[in-house]
Formats: C-alpha cells, structure tokens, sequence
C-alpha cells in the first residue's frame, strides 16, 4: 500500500510498482491530479480517522507511508498547528493500525527538516549526517512531528519487533509534481515563474537566492525507497543527493534551459528557511550500496519541459474563457 497514493512521489512509486508486478493499493484525500493512478485498488479515505487507517491497512504486506499534510517554505513555515496535528494523527494511526494488521514492514517518509537548525546556518554548510538531527532543534512544526514520527518508529519495534524503515528525503522534483497554489517547492515555482515570464523580464525569487539545498529527481527517490524497504535498516536514513546549488544558481539553470534572460528581483520579506543544507551520503551508500545519480541539469530539464506544457495549457484554457 502506499499511502499519499495521489500525491507527488506516491503517485510514482505507485507506477514503479506496479511495473515491477506487484498488486498495489493507493489511499488519498484525492485522486492523483495530472494522470490516472494505475493502483489495482484506490480509496479516498482521511488518514487522520483511525477506522480509515484500520481498513486501508488490511491484508497489506508493505506499508509505503507517504500521505502528509506538507508543502514548500511558504506553506510550512505559516501552518504549525494544524500541518502538526493533521500529520501526527496521519503517523500514529497509520503506524498502529499496520501493527494490528500484521503488516510486515512499513517505510515512514521522514524529511532533512528534522535537521538541527543549528548546523544549517551557513551557506557553505557541511553536509548533513543522520546524527545531526540531535540534539534535536528541528524546522518549527513540520519539522518536529516528523522527528517524532521517527522516534515512533523506533519505539515500534522496540516495544512490539514491527519493521519500520526511515527515510529522510532532501528536496525530490519532477514532473507531475504540484506546481502552483501554494504547496509547490522551489524547483517547480522556479520553473513556473520562468514559464510564465516573457525574455527579457524579471523573476521574483525568494531570499538573497544565496541560501544553498540540494535537489534529487523523483525516479531516484523512488529507486531509493524501494533499496531501503528491501534492506534491513531501521535507522533513519538520508535519501538525497549531495549536489549542493544556490537558489540563483538554480534560477540560472533554469532560465538557462528555458531559454530566457531574466533579471531576478529579491523579496527579501519571504521565508527562505534555513541558510544551507545537503546531504551526506556516506551512510546511504553503505547501507544501500547505491545513491541517487540524476544530475540536477538533466532532471532540471524533464521537469521544466513538463512545468511549461502546464502552464501553457492553462494559459490557453484562461484565454479560452476570458473569449466566451
Ligand atoms: P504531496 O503533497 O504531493 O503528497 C502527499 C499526499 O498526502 C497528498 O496527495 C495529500 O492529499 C495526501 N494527504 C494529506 N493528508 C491526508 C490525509 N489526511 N489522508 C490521506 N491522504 C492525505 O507530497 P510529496 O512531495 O509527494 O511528499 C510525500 C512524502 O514525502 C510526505 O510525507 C512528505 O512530507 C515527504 N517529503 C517530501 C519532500 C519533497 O521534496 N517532495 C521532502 C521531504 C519529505
């Protein structure tokens, strides 16, 4: 089962899966919004109710738990209470009622927000190993519960031997991704404002475009979740890649793809996050003998190439409307 089956990486995964043959259940507040899940079985059910989680996770061997109330900067830094308190009900039922279910393994989607902020204050940060979540100074909100979701899945089998896997996403793009309306993270708002604008003109960019992240597409994600459910790792894991770029940086490649000349105005009154962040892959590639290889320009250029097509198609259905 995969749970945020209508979401952007659980809609992936769930393809990938059911490529590899195996039989698939989705569960979503919605359905998937760009293209039909191909999931042999998908429910619109609220995972934050207990009897939801109870039936989805019946007669299900593994649990991909990837529903989440979560967005980009703008989205987690406005919403505490309610992201908290929505994704705490969404984990610890979810988690309980797989236990109660004998399900066999379950993969929690934890986040580099759990990262000390701390150890994120400079551009040029060193990168980030899984030890570096403690002492714990998480992103406020989001950033916490999903620590303690982790901490949950240790408690899970230390208390009841239930197999849980962790992994700590940094940054996934790609096509079919949310790209608009507040949720969307920078590489898709990036490529949409650049869609949008006509050569020549200006880009609005959030932050200096100095603060620094790493980026990793959506296909080694999913090649990355499937790696860890099958190993035997319990510990949190990051899964990301060490590409480090600047926001502008990323703004250039951008543009530079799209073929287009912008000027970039800063809105310094913007969240921007912490300063700098990226992954250190040391122990993901022992663990899994692997890491995620998509450069950033090559995933870039999938993704925008996807973000423009939208854009354009909602452009022409506006101007179809504004005819009528
Ligand atoms: P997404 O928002 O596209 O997908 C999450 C899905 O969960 C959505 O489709 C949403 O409708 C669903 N959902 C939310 N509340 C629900 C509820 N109460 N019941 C059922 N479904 C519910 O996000 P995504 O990028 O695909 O992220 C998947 C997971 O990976 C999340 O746990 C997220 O926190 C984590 N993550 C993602 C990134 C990233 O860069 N995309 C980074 C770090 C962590």
């Amino acid at each position: 089962m995969v749970t945020g089956a209508g979401g952007f990486i659980g809609h992936h995964l769930v393809k990938r899966l059911k490529a590899e043959g195996h039989w698939v259940r989705g569960v979503d507040l919605k359905h998937p919004e760009y293209e039909d899940s191909p999931a042999d079985d998908f429910r619109i059910l609220d995972l934050r109710l207990w009897e939801n989680c109870l039936a989805a996770a019946r007669d299900i061997d593994q649990v991909y738990n990837l529903a989440a109330d979560m967005g980009g900067i703008g989205y987690i830094t406005a919403f505490l209470a309610e992201i908290s308190k929505n994704n705490i009900l969404i984990n610890a039922h979810m988690l309980e009622a797989s236990k109660q279910n004998d399900v066999k393994k379950f993969l929690f989607s934890s986040s580099a927000c759990v990262y000390a902020q701390s150890k994120q204050k400079s551009a040029e940060v060193t990168p980030l190993k899984e030890e570096d979540a403690y002492p714990a100074d998480p992103e406020p909100g989001y950033g916490w519960e999903k620590l303690f979701a982790e901490e949950l899945c240790r408690y899970y089998y230390h208390d009841y031997k239930f197999e849980t896997r962790i992994a700590r996403f940094h940054n996934v793009y790609g096509p079919l991704g949310t790209y608009d309306g507040g949720r969307e993270k920078s590489p898709a708002a990036i490529s949409r404002k650049v869609a949008r604008a006509t050569d020549g003109g200006e880009i609005d960019i959030w932050g200096d475009g100095d603060q620094t992240r790493s980026y990793m597409y959506v296909d080694d994600c999913v090649e990355g979740l499937i790696r860890l459910m099958a190993s035997q790792h319990r510990e949190a894991l990051n899964l990301g890649t060490d590409e480090m770029v600047s926001i502008n940086h990323l703004v250039d490649m951008i543009c530079e793809i799209a073929g287009k000349k912008l000027t970039k105005i800063h809105d310094l009154s913007k969240p921007q996050g912490v300063r700098g962040r990226n992954s250190d892959n040391t122990l993901l590639r022992k663990i899994l003998g692997w890491e995620p290889s998509l450069p950033l320009e090559k995933g870039l250029a999938v993704t925008y190439k996807w973000i423009a097509s939208e854009v354009k198609k909602k452009e022409a259905a506006e101007l179809a409307v504004a005819g009528d």
